[in-house]
């Protein structure tokens, strides 16, 4: 037998688990000093209160004969997908509820979605970038080339007409540098995949957190992207969804590759890869875009916002700078003094307790810079910010 040995090409993830052994040995070493995360990825706040009564409501259908429930649509039910549809006219973009599947969550199709796709295929991605994007594909044995992001394109590439690729992943607001795209910015990109046939994954992962005007939500806002991009979403981030899984995917029908339906395909693999999403778990994300339960997300991300504003603002009396915050709830700074990512993490650790993400470990571009999370409790990222202030100003 052969085993897929594309799988000895993925580069080891040290990132993440790095960084908790580092914080647990300083917390071991300094048990008097308090250590304060600023490099969470997952939400903290609880489930709203409408979705955990939807739930509730759910549960206790599904225990009666009238109200039970067994296998659903694979796509979702009408519902939710209603709901969704109407989730982005309210945002100005027109979609068919046909046109959105929902998923376990956007992991999980990002991967998925590679499978309409063959192998032989060049995939582009950002670097710095979400390392997903990455192993995915090489796990499958595509190969990835990167978009090269720094300060002078303010972390948001742009199309090169000298490099051809086949698939392009694009995340906005982006993990891990919070840079958000225009929708003329990202006319650029679907004109340039809709000249050269690529098709744009369009990770919309943390488009709730895009609160100013003149920032792009969807791709499909952009005139032509019907026929270029899928978009990918999760209930994750707008409404705490990270344990309970929930998400959709959206492949238009108008999307064709060699004379093919990428909607029919998506359809096709779907119906015949995935059962579907829970009826109680759908329930549950359909209550986020009642009335009531719009205030109470929107109460919720208020609350991550001013986590990363109180962090922005200690970054901008320390002078250093720093991209994301405003329309993310992650920013993107660069280290003080020249620093490496790694040097800056010890140093923030070792004086402050203050724990960050280091830059490097998003792709190589991400070399000086540091990122930092607005998913943490208020009173405490009051504290680290001022602590991090501080330890930038004393160097
Ligand atoms: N896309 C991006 C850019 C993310 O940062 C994350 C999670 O942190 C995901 C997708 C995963 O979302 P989900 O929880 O829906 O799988």
């Amino acid at each position: 037998m052969n085993i897929n040995k594309h799988y000895a090409e993925l580069a080891d993830s040290y990132l993440f688990s790095t960084v908790a052994r580092k914080a647990a040995e300083f917390q071991k070493a300094n048990p008097d000093r308090e250590v304060i995360k600023l490099s969470i990825g997952d939400v903290t706040l609880p489930l709203a209160k409408c979705v955990v009564e939807a739930m509730h409501k759910a549960v206790d259908e599904m225990g009666t004969a009238e109200g039970f429930h067994g296998y659903g649509p694979e796509q979702g039910y009408d519902f939710l997908k209603d709901a969704v549809r109407d989730y982005y006219a309210g945002h100005g973009v027109n979609l068919k509820s046909g046109e959105i599947f929902i998923s376990d969550g956007a992991k999980s199709d990002l991967a998925n979605v590679l499978g309409l796709f063959d192998v032989n295929n060049t995939v582009l991605v950002p670097d710095p970038v979400y390392p997903t994007y990455v192993d995915d594909n090489v796990s499958d044995g595509r190969k990835v080339i990167y978009a090269k992001c720094d300060e002078s394109n303010n972390f948001l590439p742009m199309p090169d007409p000298n490099v051809k690729a086949d698939i392009i992943y694009i995340c906005s607001p982006s993990n891990p540098t919070g840079a958000v795209y225009t929708p003329e910015q990202l006319k650029v990109w679907v004109d340039h995949a809709n000249a050269t046939g690529a098709v744009i994954l369009f990770d919309a992962a943390y488009e709730c957190f895009v609160s100013e005007p003149g920032l792009a939500r969807s791709i499909f806002e952009v005139e032509g992207a019907r026929t270029c991009a899928i978009e990918i979403c999760s209930f994750s981030k707008i409404a705490g969804f990270t344990g309970t899984r929930c998400g959709y995917t959206v492949v238009p029908e108008e999307l064709e590759r060699e004379g093919r339906s990428l909607h029919q395909m998506w359809l096709r693999r779907q119906t015949t890869k995935f059962n579907g999403v829970p009826y109680i778990v759908q329930r549950g994300a359909a209550a986020v875009f009642t009335e009531s339960g719009m205030a109470e997300i929107q109460h919720n991300l208020d609350y991550y916002r001013r986590n990363a504003q109180v962090i922005g603002k200690a970054l901008e009396e320390a002078g250093v700078w720093f991209c994301g915050g405003k329309n993310s709830p992650y920013l993107w700074m660069k280290c003080p003094g020249g620093m490496t990512s790694w040097e800056f993490f010890d140093y923030l650790l070792e004086k402050t307790g203050v724990v960050g993400t280091p830059g490097s470990g998003f792709g190589p571009c991400g070399e000086g810079y540091f990122r930092l999370t607005a998913f943490g409790n208020a009173e405490k990222t009051k504290i680290a910010a001022e602590l991090l202030k501080k330890a930038i100003m004393e160097l």
